[in-house]
């Protein structure tokens, strides 16, 4: 579904990825963890084509994404991501917030976007939250809305980055849950977390950058159980 072959980018003379290759195949969930700095938004915002690279060929579903000819924002569509500061309409209600994209995007009508949005609202349980706006939302509700919102566009894969650091920690499980809930759905997913109880649970795979390479590419059982690089063991002692 999502294959990375030999990415490489550089922001002037800094090389921010090295040699970048992984594949996520369908109903995967692959956890992209590693220090701060060391490039993990920076290839997932490559993979729906937000960071341009230099080097090296992403493939999302049979499209090329460096492909100067591939149309990026019908890609986009396809693909839904959501980010650490959920980046919601804060001019839009909840329900507008979910249709938006569906009508000026897809197409849809906004009867049709409408029910397909508060489908989603409900199935996050925030149904009650419909005509308010952002601002009268905690942080992990406005993160389940715009989990919702991505989810309204039928996405092929769902990216995540880093979803719920900017969280207060009781609120970061209402959010996790909902992603629990979509990976044993089978929904593709990769995910930059440092939850690695999330990765415990549901990841099939876990790739580890540090420095812009990705340092291990394994299945959980083996990153958390096996012999693995210092690095590595490092990043988890500080963070387990
Ligand atoms: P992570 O998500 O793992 O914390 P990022 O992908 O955000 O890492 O950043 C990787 C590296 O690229 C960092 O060293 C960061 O400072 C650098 N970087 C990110 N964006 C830019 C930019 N626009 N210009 C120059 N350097 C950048
Ligand atoms: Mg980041």
């Amino acid at each position: 579904m999502i294959e990375l072959k030999n990415v490489s980018k550089w922001y002037g003379n800094f090389q921010v990825l090295t040699d970048c290759t992984t594949q996520v195949a369908k109903g995967d969930v692959v956890v992209v963890c590693g220090p701060s700095g060391s490039g993990k938004s920076t290839l997932i915002k490559a993979v729906n084509g937000l960071e341009p690279f230099q080097k090296g060929e992403i493939v999302v579903d049979g499209i090329s994404v460096g492909d100067p000819k591939t149309n990026l924002s019908k890609l986009r569509a396809r693909i839904g991501m959501v980010f650490q500061n959920f980046e919601l309409f804060p001019h839009l209600s909840i329900t507008e917030n979910l249709t938006i994209g569906q009508i000026k995007v897809l197409g849809r009508s906004v009867d049709d976007a409408r029910v397909r949005g508060l489908k989603y609202l409900d199935r996050v349980g925030l149904i009650a939250q419909k005509d308010k706006f952002p601002g009268q939302l905690s942080g992990g509700q406005q993160q389940r809305v715009a989990i919702a919102r991505a989810l309204s566009m039928d996405p092929i894969a769902m990216l995540f980055d880093e979803p719920t650091s900017a969280l207060d920690p009781e609120m970061i499980n209402e959010v996790l849950d909902v992603m629990v809930g979509l990976a044993q759905e089978g929904m593709t997913m990769m995910v930059v977390t440092h939850e690695m109880g999330f990765a415990k649970r549901v990841a099939n795979r876990v790739v580890f950058m540090d420095q812009g390479l990705i340092v291990e590419d394994c299945s959980k059982e083996e990153f958390f159980n096996t012999q693995r690089s210092e690095r590595a063991r490092d990043f988890l002692a500080k963070i387990i």
